[in-house]
Formats: C-alpha cells, structure tokens, sequence
C-alpha cells in the first residue's frame, strides 16, 4: 500500500458500530465499563478500552493510530500542543542532572522551554551547525538525547538523520526528531534510524489552521539501559512499549496533556489531504524561492529546495525532491521587512505555519524578540528577515501580492 492509500485506510476502518466513514467525535469525559473486574483491568493496562479521555478516547485513539502508522512507529500518543508533544517527550527519560544536545535553528517555543529546563537541573547545549562533527563536540557523559528537525524552523537547515543516528547511538543514546515542517510525506525519520518522532499537529497534519495539538511517535528500537535511563526501569515489562507506556502512565496523565477529541476530529479531517497539500506547497515554495531569488529588492532567499543552499543535496536525497513550505528571505532592513508585510494582500501577518492560507512573519520583533544577536544568529534569525510559509492559493496570485508589496519599499 502506497502512502496516501495507507493514509486513509490503513489501520483504521468505517465505524464498526454505524458504519460511519468519517470518525465520530466521542465527546464524552468518562467510559462507562460494564464491571468493577472489568475497570480494574483496564486500569491496570491489562485488558484495553477507555475510562477518562485525559487518557485515553476513541476519536483520539483514530488519530494515534494513523500517525503510528505514517510514521513507522510502534505506537503514539495524541497531545494538547506540539509543545505538550516536545516537552513530555524529553521529560519522560530526564532528571535532574541530564543534558540535551539540540541544533540551534529550532522552532523557538522548544528553544524556550529547554532554556527553562535549566530551572530543574537540567542542561541543553545547543550546537551551531546542525552536523554530526558539530554536535559531538557537546555529548558529555550526561547527554542523555539528541534533539533536531528535519527542516530546522526558521533556519531551514536540513539535518542527515541516519549519520545522526549512528551519532546518537554511538553513545547509547535517543535521537528525537521533530517532523513539523516535513511531515511524514516529505520522510519519516523512524526509517532513517532516528528513535522518537514529534510533531506539532497544529500545521501540516491539520493543514487548516483550526487547532492546536501535537504527537509523539516511539520506534520502539530503543535499547534503553537503567545505568543511562533509571526513570524508564519500572516500565520494562512493556517491551518495545515501555517509553509510551511509562509516557501514558506517567506525565501525560499527570500533567494532563491530552488533545481535546473535538480538535481530534477536525485533526482528522485535516489529516486526510496531507499529500494532496504537501504537493502543492512544495511545488508553490518552489516556483516562489525561484521567483523572488531573482527580485533586485531581496538581498538573500534561504530554501532547501534552491540548487545553491548548502543542504539542498541532503534535503533531495532524504525528501525526495520535495523540500517543504516555508522560505525566508532578506530585505535589508527592518523597516523594508516591516513594509512589505504591511503591504501584502493575501499573505498573512500571523505567528504560524502550515495553515491553508499562506503567511508572512518578522521573527527577529516577535518569536526571537527575547533573543540576544548571537542567539539569533545561531538561529539564522535577522532584523532584515522574513519567514514566508506558503499556502494552497494560486502561486501567481502569491507572486503578484510580493511583486506589488517589493514595489513599494
Ligand atoms: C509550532 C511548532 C511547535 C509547537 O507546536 P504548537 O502546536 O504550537 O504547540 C513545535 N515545533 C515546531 C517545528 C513548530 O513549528
């Protein structure tokens, strides 16, 4: 079964009470069991089913199963936010004590909340360039997980995932990707050896811009010792489950970090034309790289897609000549950037990516606002930049709006 086949069909079927095509929205808190012997098992993972949707429910349970099988894993877990995904994926292996290396171009919610960590003890050293040579200099004997994306978001750098993961496995540790910016159409990095993937389900999945979610997908590959991962010992009995199972039991439950079933069954929906979007955002990011590329006003156009980008070989190798949504460029200015946002007619001023519509932001005054020069820099963030994430318009239509807009500053 090829990918969008498998998308629609694969490992979920028609309802099997109604027959419903589309997955209903159980939007019920609780699951009635019919005896207390039968919730005592449920509760203790021996037997399935659902008993609080914090935990676990049925319109959620749908989409879990697509994204496991998408992304090759062995299982998932549906989250509030990608940053529920992000942070419950670090936080289930770590203690005080541990260290992270992550890439530095990274979306800047996870670049936040690692900084935040440091509060509990816990380390992220952030390596300039996202290669293997790079990132060895800061494994120390506390590294406990590799972090990087598959297209680095907004510095649109494209990592080799299987040298990472021959990297991260060389000392015994994760490699945990975010697949935001890619999706499983573009790769799926459990393929390429990394471990755990995440996602913020709030873009590309959805593809609509309606909801807020995220996910985490397990390989269930992972060797993990007691001697590295002590938190992960009372969990071994699950086997190839035993991060999502101590992940399910643990944090996430406690926390609370669950997707909303209402945000589920629109997620779905979303999900059902991903390669459909995908292709056409590829192909529109393309033609628009080339096209301002050649505008006088922009002084540099950043897309893994153009033949000059230094990952550009990397990023047709392991996408497959697709190379995502999202473009910067460079205007020279502050003020030039802040005028051509302000004269664009169908691109959106709006903090985020992978919505139908397509949208324009300034990083440097908004997500990096807090951010020191070098920071933002490492980050491949300027005063004079703009990120543009392409939407599913007519690309004429986009060229025309940036052709009009340049004319004016
Ligand atoms: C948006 C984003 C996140 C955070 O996701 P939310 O759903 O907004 O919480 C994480 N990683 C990447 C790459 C993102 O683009």
């Amino acid at each position: 079964m090829k990918f969008t086949t498998k998308l629609l069909h694969g490992n979920v079927s028609p309802n099997a009470e109604t027959g419903a095509t589309t997955p209903p929205i159980y939007q019920s808190a609780a699951f009635y069991q019919q005896s207390a012997a039968a919730m005592e098992k449920i509760f203790s993972g021996k037997k399935p089913g659902f008993v609080y949707t914090r935990v676990n429910n049925p319109t959620i349970d749908y989409f879990e199963r697509r994204m496991t099988l998408l992304e090759g894993g062995v299982g998932s877990v549906a989250c509030s936010s990608g940053m529920a995904a992000v942070s419950l994926a670090v936080l289930n292996i770590l203690k005080s004590g541990d260290e992270i290396v992550s890439g530095s171009g990274i979306f800047g919610g996870t670049y936040s909340f690692f900084n935040g960590l440091s509060a509990y003890g816990i380390k992220t050293n952030y390596a300039q360039k996202s290669t293997t040579t790079c990132f060895e200099k800061y494994i120390t004997a506390n590294t406990r997980l590799i972090f990087l994306e598959t297209i680095g978001n907004p510095k649109l750098d494209v990592p080799d995932i299987k040298a990472f993961s021959q990297l991260a496995h060389k000392y015994h540790i994760p490699l945990i990707i975010d697949n935001t910016a890619a999706t499983p159409y573009l790769i799926q990095p459990l393929k390429h050896g990394a471990d755990i993937v995440v996602h913020s389900v709030s873009k590309f999945i959805d593809g609509g811009g309606n909801s807020i979610g995220g996910t985490i997908i397990d390989s269930g590959r992972f060797k993990w010792t007691e001697d590295k991962f002590p938190l992960i010992k009372n969990f071994t009995q699950y086997g190839p489950f035993c991060y999502l199972a101590k992940l399910r039991a643990g944090l996430f439950k406690d926390i609370g970090t669950c997707m909303a079933p209402l945000n589920a069954y629109l997620i779905n929906l979303g999900l059902d034309t991903l390669s459909l979007r995908m292709e056409r955002v590829c192909a529109s990011a393309n033609r628009l790289a080339s096209y301002l590329k050649n505008c006088s006003k922009i002084k540099a156009v950043n897309y893994p897609g153009l033949p000059e980008n230094p990952d550009h070989e990397t990023a047709k190798r392991q996408f497959g000549d697709k190379y995502g949504a999202i473009l910067t460029i460079r205007v020279g200015t502050k003020e030039k950037a802040f005028t051509l946002i302000d004269n664009l007619k169908y691109a959106l001023n709006a903090a985020n990516i992978g919505d139908s519509k397509t949208l324009v932001i300034h990083p440097a005054s908004t997500i990096y606002a807090a951010d020191t020069e070098e920071q933002k820099a490492n980050a491949g963030v300027y005063d004079d930049l703009i990120r543009i994430c392409v939407g599913l318009e007519d690309i004429e239509d986009i060229e025309e709006d940036f052709k009009q807009a340049l004319a004016k500053i």
